[in-house]
């Protein structure tokens, strides 16, 4: 008789607990469902039963469960063998990843079932569904014009009259509540008047919030082009020997078509589908295209879609009638897959796959793979400017490759024009931001009412004010980092932490009043460009624009109808957008890509400056590219112009094997946080002599990485390399040790140390 279970609780904690089952749930738990269990003094969570058993604990006191969430296992037992690999390999709890991967309600409420929106509506008494009738009661409500308002209203909004003339009452419309009384308190009392005299009837109307309502009626797939159909088919074939592809093909190339291709082959022969997705590329432009072909057959899975409407997607996916395809972003991985028969990574390259904060510090791809390799799935990676990593997989043979070198109708790629600022300048050409060839070439697309993208990979106003006289520039006081000017807020913005500070009136150094800004963000750009071009209808595509779902979809779909002629952002521009009429892309300043310390800066610049590139004709004639740059001579700039891929790899591995970067090692840092500083370097210290003993010369470090002071936080950072070949288990296993040795010193009790598995 089982008695007994072990659960996860949603902690950084690497153990799971016992808890003993009263006698009236022993019959009623599964392994996947949840419990509320208390834990510590006074707290109570929501934990995740892993196994049944009998064996009675002795070392402690064993506490009961309270009581039982889901009478139906909510997470599968093959989830459970994926988040144990990912807390294995990336060195976290597998707490940490339950509590990430379950939305929200699932994990902490308890015993509040999920209940489905309702919507109030309104509809009129069969009786006046009746010409003759509805002119009596017409007559009736002559002398009460708020109620004979109300009724018109109503009739519009119904369709009513026509129903009525043909007899149809199947072609009235439903009727919101809000809609007909437009929340005018007036209104909603002639409304219940109304009711009382039996006139209109208000009834609740459940609405899924995965609405079907307005999908097309018919369903439509493109034909494939010879070339798309021949990637389509080797893909296919190359599924036969190996279970990963690198689907590599030029921006608009219709990879998006292949995928359509492939999700319906696969979904016809009864298996399902992952479609993940960076966050900004996953738009309502794309779900569309692939709801007219997929209809309800496909579920959304979106981090900013509100909690409610994830767990219906999880429990749909549970239940026997799950959808055939997901198409979501990096947490998607974590969903419940019964029948998983491929997936497609689109872009990727997208450094966003890897979440950075909080753990689990997970590379989507990755888990993707992984996930996949669980489930005898196959998997497509997809991509214009694959990660290093990648290719490099693909070069040895790891993955197969298939290529699409034409754009889709032979469109030309964009031709792009390196413009060097340092010339610029010196000659006194420059139009505030924007260089001589760039205004011009504006100016002759506005003229023909083509549209523009401007991309500075910078936000707010002016990255850096500066006192005049004696160099005061203002930081953070929580941050070791210097504030941000945003002159719509009048205010200063740390990017780290989001304090806000104000504007000094003057130089709390010298006293000089005149303080001067820096550089150009995006939100200074804007300014600039409305200034030059008076007449340009302009928008601004940054996080400081996009904050909620609608906002954004707001200015893509603005600039999509043409009612914005230039749209300026960060590199959320640059990702997966399809617009029709943008003839001109201007990179600001590429210098901020290139100029990183980071040994994958050429990589990333790269990746984003070719994708953002990518932008420009798309449809019609060729587009232009300017991209500004105080580097012009730099090799990976004419790799970007020659869209020469192969040379940056190449350039690129070089330099990697030369200093035993990625993909020729593996990378673990080791951070370590802690208030006071003194205490911090001593355990950084001792944290770094001990993983020295341990990995020689594979350590580096202590040091402070560029930000060391985050939310009031010091930070070091030491990093491990080891070799590729190397056994990584045992390496993870030696670095839990250290961990628990060094942490066992009661002066550190209060430090936090966490570690980033393959850093990005
Ligand atoms: P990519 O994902 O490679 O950048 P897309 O799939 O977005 O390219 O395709 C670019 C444009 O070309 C899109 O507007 C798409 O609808 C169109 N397109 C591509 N292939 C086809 C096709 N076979 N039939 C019709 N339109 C296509
Ligand atoms: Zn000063
Ligand atoms: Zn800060």
């Amino acid at each position: 008789m089982a008695q007994f279970i072990d659960v996860i609780l949603p902690l950084p904690l690497t153990a799971t607990f016992t808890y003993k089952l009263p006698a009236p749930l022993a019959q009623q738990v599964a392994v996947g469902s949840r419990v509320i269990v208390p834990f510590g003094k006074s707290k109570v969570y929501s934990a995740l039963v892993v196994r049944i058993h009998d064996e009675e604990p002795t070392e402690y006191k064993i506490k009961e469960v309270q009581s039982l969430i889901d009478e139906r296992p909510v997470v599968l037992p093959q989830q459970l063998k994926l988040w144990q690999w990912i807390a294995d390999y990336y060195l976290c709890s597998v707490g940490e990843v339950y509590k990430a991967a379950l939305p929200g309600v699932m994990k902490d409420e308890v015993k509040r079932s999920f209940k489905p929106l309702t919507k109030t509506c309104v509809r009129l008494h069969d009786l006046y569904l009746d010409e003759e009738m509805l002119t009596v009661l017409t007559a009736t409500l002559r002398r009460s014009t708020r109620q004979l308002a109300l009724l018109e209203r109503y009739l519009d909004l119904a369709q009513a009259r026509a129903a009525i003339r043909l007899h149809n009452e199947a072609l009235l419309v439903e009727v919101d509540k809000a809609d007909l009384t437009q929340n005018d308190p007036n209104s909603s009392t002639a409304l219940r008047t109304m009711v009382s005299k039996g006139i209109f009837q208000v009834y609740e109307q459940t609405v899924s919030r995965l609405s079907s309502s307005d999908l097309p009626e018919e369903l439509k797939i493109h034909t494939l082009s010879d070339a798309q159909q021949g990637a389509f088919d080797g893909i296919l074939r190359s599924f036969e020997q190996k279970n990963v592809c690198l689907l590599h093909g030029v921006t608009s190339s219709g990879k998006t078509e292949v995928y359509i291709h492939l999700i319906k082959h696969m979904i016809d022969s009864g298996r399902q589908v992952l479609y993940l997705l960076p966050e900004i590329v996953l738009t309502t432009q794309l779900v569309d295209r692939l709801r007219r072909v997929f209809g309800d057959r496909m579920g959304v899975y979106h981090s900013k879609y509100p909690e409610a409407e994830r767990i219906e997607v999880w429990q749909k996916q549970l239940s026997d009638t799950p959808y055939d395809i997901i198409i979501g972003v990096r947490s998607s991985v974590f969903l419940p897959f019964q029948r998983l028969g491929l997936v497609i990574v689109d872009e990727e390259h997208e450094t966003s796959f890897k979440q950075a904060e909080p753990a689990p510090r997970y590379h989507a791809r990755n888990v993707a793979l992984v996930l996949a390799h669980m489930s005898g799935a196959k998997s497509l990676l997809g991509t214009a400017t694959p990660s290093l990593e990648t290719y490099h997989n693909a070069q040895a043979g790891k993955y197969a490759m298939v290529c699409l070198h034409e754009r889709y109708r032979q469109i030309q790629l964009p031709a792009i024009e390196v413009v060097d600022m340092n010339e610029q300048y010196r000659k006194k050409l420059t139009w505030g931001p924007l260089s001589d060839p760039l205004y011009n070439e504006m100016r002759r697309a506005l003229d023909g009412h083509e549209q523009i993208i401007l991309f500075q990979n910078r936000r707010g106003y002016a990255p850096t004010i500066e006192c005049t006289t004696c160099g005061w520039t203002p930081r953070c006081t929580c941050c070791d980092v210097s504030l941000t000017y945003h002159k719509v807020l009048h205010q200063l913005t740390c990017h780290y932490c989001g304090h806000t500070f104000q504007l000094p009136q003057k130089c709390p150094n010298c006293e000089n009043t005149q303080i001067k800004s820096h550089g150009y963000g995006t939100e200074r750009i804007e300014d600039e460009i409305q200034t030059l071009f008076p007449e340009a209808r302009i928008a601004r595509m940054d996080l400081d624009t996009t904050r909620t779902r609608t906002s954004y979809e707001g200015i893509l779909s603005d600039f999509q109808h043409g009612r914005t002629d230039i749209l300026v952002g960060t590199q959320m521009v640059t990702k997966g957008l399809d617009f029709q009429r943008v003839s001109v892309v201007g990179i600001l300043n590429a210098d901020t890509m290139l100029n990183m310390p980071d040994f994958r800066a050429y990589e990333r610049a790269f990746q984003m400056l070719s994708q953002v590139a990518g932008r420009a004709g798309r449809h019609g004639r060729q587009g232009r590219v300017y991209l500004q740059t105080r580097n012009a001579d730099l090799p990976v700039v004419a790799q970007v112009v020659s869209n020469d891929y192969p040379s940056m790899y190449s350039d690129q591995m070089d330099e990697r094997k030369l200093f035993s970067y990625p993909p020729f090692s593996h990378l673990v840092y080791v951070y370590m946080k802690h208030r006071d500083e003194r205490l911090l370097d001593a355990l950084a210290r001792d944290m770094a002599r001990v993983m020295t003993q341990v990995f020689g010369p594979r350590v580096l470090g202590p040091d402070a990485p560029p930000v060391s002071r985050i939310q009031s936080m010091y930070i070091r950072k030491i990093v491990l390399k080891v070799e590729a070949g190397a056994s990584l288990a045992d390496m993870r296993q030696r670095l839990r040790q250290i961990e628990q040795h060094v942490l066992s010193q009661t002066a550190y009790k209060s430090a936090t140390v966490y570690f980033d598995v393959d850093p990005y």
